[in-house]
């Protein structure tokens, strides 16, 4: 399988050359040149399988120059008891007739983006060592992101990790979660400053060529393309348990989780409806509702009880259009050269719009209050408790659920890392998981420096030539 960019202007690669690109040399993003559909021979003989199976039969073929040997052994190591709490992996909970939550967030950090990020680790591993390559991963991060790459390349052979949060902005869990690694090749960068000063650092970095191919840096971004595609096993998985054709309800910010939604049910899953629930900030929501997408600008962009959805823009919204233009680079270019010069994108009363319908995507936003009311109804009508991110998509699945057909609530974090939202909607404070007890109190390591690119480049280069 071939991969290409959105905005058609790079050579077809395979899986592993575009593994660790951010975007490619057009400025577009990569995807499959066509997607894989499966036989009903193929999705019969899936249904019984185990998640790790299941993973290896579904990567296989986007992964198809990595050797099957190879992809199995990896796999194998990344989706085990020992990292996820069970051997399900993405466990399957029935709140009620017809209403289900999928356990995303039993990893390492807690939060859904380990089901993506731990495979990454041990494949960026694997084809580093294959190829005497060492790698150094730039990233700045609001608070899920960072403990989930970190918690991914810890201890990993030639990869470090220089990881930018924004000092004293973290919920405390989280800050913990990524200042308590001791791992040598952790490097974290607390900024004065907020998540997009952080970010400029970062997006400097990636435009100083010479730099990045000085000290080889890189990026696991939420646009790789090995996310997406280790995202879509769980929505088989969700499936096969409900027992065939459901909607799912999925908590979105940069559009990575639901888009790879979109590309199981392109593979021939049956998924009848993909619900969009967003925050406040409501780009996706919008654009759904409206067929206008369009730009925040950061001072928009509002601080909100479910940060991990606090975005401007929806970085991986440009593959979904891609499909909307039928697969036309050329005219997603133009496109998105307008979008890029005004900062909106009117595609109403287009065609380009109406097959937004034929996709079966629909869309809703939450605010604090609906999570709180969310937080507490579930938490009354079925004991569950759940993460106000989870609340998002449980208040906009429950407005668009059919009579008849299983909805599946994606749990993209532990409410445990969100403990001050909980004791606010129920008055107590979330359980804790095991080995997660004391984590506040543990010996914290990391540098504070000025969101200064000059300043976060000198420490890179000291800390890159000190290793080699
Ligand atoms: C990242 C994240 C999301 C948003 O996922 P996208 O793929 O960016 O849409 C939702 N919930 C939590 C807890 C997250 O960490």
């Amino acid at each position: 399988m071939l991969y290409v960019s959105t905005r058609g202007g790079a050579k077809p690669q395979p899986f592993t050359a575009v593994l660790f690109e951010g975007l490619a040399p057009d400025g577009g993003l990569f995807l499959p040149e066509e997607f894989p559909r499966l036989s009903p021979a193929e999705l019969a003989a899936m249904r019984s399988m185990s998640y790790r199976e299941l993973a290896f039969a579904i990567l296989a073929k986007f992964a198809d120059d990595i050797p099957a040997g190879d992809l199995k052994r990896l796999i194998d190591k990344t989706y085990t008891k020992e990292i996820f709490g069970g051997d399900d992996i993405t466990p399957v909970k029935k709140l009620d007739s017809g209403l289900f939550l999928l356990g995303l967030s039993n990893g390492p950090s807690l939060a859904f983006k380990d089901i993506a990020l731990q495979l990454i680790g041990n494949l960026l591993e694997h084809v580093l060592e294959k190829h005497g390559k060492r790698l150094n991963v730039v990233g700045a991060t609001s608070g899920d992101t960072g403990p989930s790459a970190e918690y991914a390349l810890r201890g990993k052979k030639n990869v470090q990790v220089f990881m930018l949060s924004p000092e004293g902005r973290m919920s405390p869990f989280q800050a913990a979660q990524m200042y308590s690694l001791q791992d040598a090749n952790i490097f974290n960068i607390a900024v004065r400053g907020v998540f997009d000063d952080c970010q400029d650092v970062v997006k400097a970095i990636s435009g100083d060529f010479a730099f990045k191919a000085r000290h080889r840096i890189g990026a696991v971004n939420s646009i790789n393309w090995a996310r997406v595609a280790a995202q879509v096993v769980y929505y088989f998985k969700a499936c096969f348990a409900v027992g065939g054709e459901a909607s799912f309800a999925v908590p979105s910010g940069n559009f990575g989780n639901v888009y790879a939604g979109h590309v199981a049910r392109s593979m021939g899953l049956p998924i009848r409806k993909l619900i969009v629930a967003t925050n406040e900030n409501d780009v996706l929501d919008e654009f759904f509702r409206t067929g206008r997408y369009r730009v925040r600008k950061a001072a928009e962009v509002k601080a909100t009880s479910s940060p991990s959805m606090d975005i401007s823009k929806s970085s991986n919204f440009e593959r979904y259009a891609y499909d909307l233009v039928g697969g036309d680079g050329a005219k997603l270019r133009a496109i998105w050269e307008g979008l890029d010069r005004e900062g909106t994108l009117d595609l109403s009363g287009t065609g380009y719009f109406r097959r937004v319908a034929a996709t079966r995507f629909v869309s809703g936003s939450s605010t604090h209050a609906d999570r709180l009311a969310t937080i507490r109804r579930v938490w009354k009508d079925y004991g569950a408790m759940i993460d106000p991110h989870t609340a998002d998509g449980v208040k906009v699945g429950l407005e668009h659920r059919e009579e008849g057909v299983p909805l599946v609530c994606m749990e993209t974090a532990q409410s445990t890392k969100f403990s001050k939202t909980i004791r606010e909607a129920i008055g107590r404070e979330p359980s804790r998981p095991a080995g997660f007890e004391n984590l506040e109190k543990l010996p914290q390591r990391f540098e504070v420096m000025d969101a200064d690119v000059g300043q976060v480049k000198h420490y890179i280069a000291t800390a890159t030539s000190r290793s080699v």
